[in-house]
C-alpha cells in the first residue's frame, strides 16, 4: 500500500476539517499521531465512547501531569488512520476509502474493537476478493477473527489453487507461515472428498429419482396407455411420435412387451435379466403402491398379498430402497415444477434407468 504523508488526500484534510468545525463539540484534547508524524486532533469522549480499547488508553493515567494525551496509531498508512476516526466520529465510510484500506480498516476495527465497522469492512474485504489479495486475506482474517471472510479465501482458494500457487503472497506465506500453507492445503483436501460426496449423493438421489419417474411412468402406461402398451380393455394411442410425458415410456413399454412375451421368464423373473428388472419395479410397484384394490398395474395386488403372506419385502435393504423412492417422489412433487424436473431427468440421466435399475 502506497503512503503518502506529504500530499495526503481528501480522507485526512476533509477529516481534519470536519473535526474543527464542529462547533457543537468541545476544543479537541488528544492528538492521534499516525505513521510519518501526522497528528489527528481528537475529542477523548467521543473516542471513549465508540470503541472500548481507545477508552482504556484514554482512562490511563498520565506519566506526566502536563503531557499531553497522544494515541498513536501507527503500522498502517495516514490515511487509513484518518478514515478510522472519521468512521468513529460519523459512523460513515466512503466506497473509496474502503477500496483503498479495507485491509486496514478490519485490522483497526478488530484491534480498537469497533464491531459494526468491522462488520462493514468483512463485507467491503469479501466483496474485493481476488486471486492477488486472497493470501493476504486470508492471514488478516484468522488474525481479526473473521470466519466467514476467511472460509471465503479458502474456498477461492482452493477453487483457484493453481493461480494462487503462482502469486507474491503465496510464495512470500510459504516462507513465513508454512503451518498455514498445511492449513489451506488440508482444506482443498477436505473439500475435494465434500464434492466426492456430494457427488455419490447426487447420484444416489437421481437414482431414486428415475425409480420414482418409471413408479409414475408404470401407472400411467397401465391407466391411459401410451403409443404402443396399454390396457387389455383400450387400444393404444393411435400415434407415431414418442410419449411426451416421460423420458423412459418408450423403454418401460419396450420391456413390458417383452416381459409378456418373454420364454426365459419364470415365476421370480428369474432367468432373463430384463424380466427380472421388469418384475422388480413390478415389485416397487405394489410396494409403493397405495391403492391396489382399483390399480390396473399387472401383479400389483398378487404382490400385495405375497408380501402379507410370505413376508416378502421383509428385508431392510428393500424397504430402505421403497422409503427412498418414496421420498424421491414426495421430494420432486414438491420441490420442481414438473415440467423443469422432467427436463432434468432427461438431461441427467435420459434412459438410462433400466440400465441402472440393478438390485
Ligand atoms: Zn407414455
Ligand atoms: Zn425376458
Ligand atoms: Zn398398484
Amino acid at each position: 500500500m502506497e503512503e503518502n504523508n506529504n500530499n495526503h488526500n481528501s480522507s485526512f484534510s476533509a477529516l481534519l476539517s470536519a473535526i474543527s468545525s464542529a462547533s457543537e463539540l468541545p476544543e479537541p484534547d488528544v492528538e492521534i499521531l499516525t505513521s510519518g508524524g501526522l497528528r489527528i486532533p481528537a475529542h477523548s469522549s467521543i473516542l471513549a465512547m465508540v470503541s472500548p480499547v481507545l477508552e482504556n488508553i484514554i482512562d490511563r493515567p498520565l506519566k506526566h501531569r502536563s503531557s499531553e494525551r497522544v494515541i498513536p496509531i501507527l503500522g498502517v498508512p495516514c490515511d487509513a488512520v484518518a478514515a478510522f476516526v472519521g468512521y468513529l466520529y460519523s459512523s460513515r465510510l466512503r466506497e473509496d476509502e474502503m477500496e483503498k484500506y479495507g485491509i486496514h480498516l478490519l485490522a483497526l476495527s478488530h484491534v480498537y474493537a469497533v464491531p459494526q465497522l468491522k462488520q462493514r469492512c468483512t463485507r467491503g474485504v469479501s466483496q474485493r476478493l481476488t486471486i492477488e489479495n486472497v493470501v493476504d486475506v486470508v492471514q488478516l482474517a484468522r488474525l481479526c477473527d473473521a470466519p466467514d471472510l476467511h472460509l471465503k479465501c479458502m474456498r477461492l482458494i482452493a477453487a483457484n489453487f493453481k493461480t494462487v500457487e503462482q502469486t507474491e503472497g503465496w510464495k512470500f506465506m510459504q516462507d513465513h507461515d508454512p503451518f498455514l500453507e498445511l492449513h489451506i492445503l488440508q482444506f482443498i483436501d477436505e473439500a475435494e472428498s465434500r464434492k466426492k460426496r456430494t457427488r455419490r449423493h447426487r447420484k444416489e438421489q437421481s437414482l431414486y429419482l428415475e425409480l420414482s419417474e418409471a413408479m409414475e411412468c408404470i401407472e400411467h402406461i397401465c391407466t391411459e396407455g401410451c403409443t404402443t402398451v396399454g390396457p387389455h380393455d383400450m387400444e393404444p394411442e393411435k400415434k407415431t411420435g414418442p410419449c411426451n410425458k416421460y423420458a423412459t415410456c418408450q423403454g418401460v413399454q419396450l420391456l413390458i412387451k417383452h416381459f409378456a412375451s418373454c420364454k426365459r421368464r419364470n415365476n421370480n423373473g428369474g432367468g432373463c435379466s430384463r424380466c427380472k428388472r421388469m418384475w422388480q419395479l413390478l415389485r416397487l410397484h405394489s410396494s409403493i403402491c397405495d391403492q391396489p384394490d382399483s390399480c390396473r398395474v399387472p401383479l400389483c395386488r398378487q404382490f400385495k398379498l405375497k408380501a402379507q403372506q410370505q413376508k416378502l419385502g421383509d428385508d431392510a435393504l428393500w424397504k430402505l430402497l421403497v422409503r427412498k423412492v418414496l421420498s424421491a417422489k414426495a421430494m420432486s412433487s414438491l420441490s420442481l415444477p414438473k415440467r423443469k424436473r422432467e427436463e432434468e431427468v432427461r438431461e441427467t440421466m435420459g434412459g438410462q434407468m433400466i440400465r441402472n435399475f440393478i438390485l
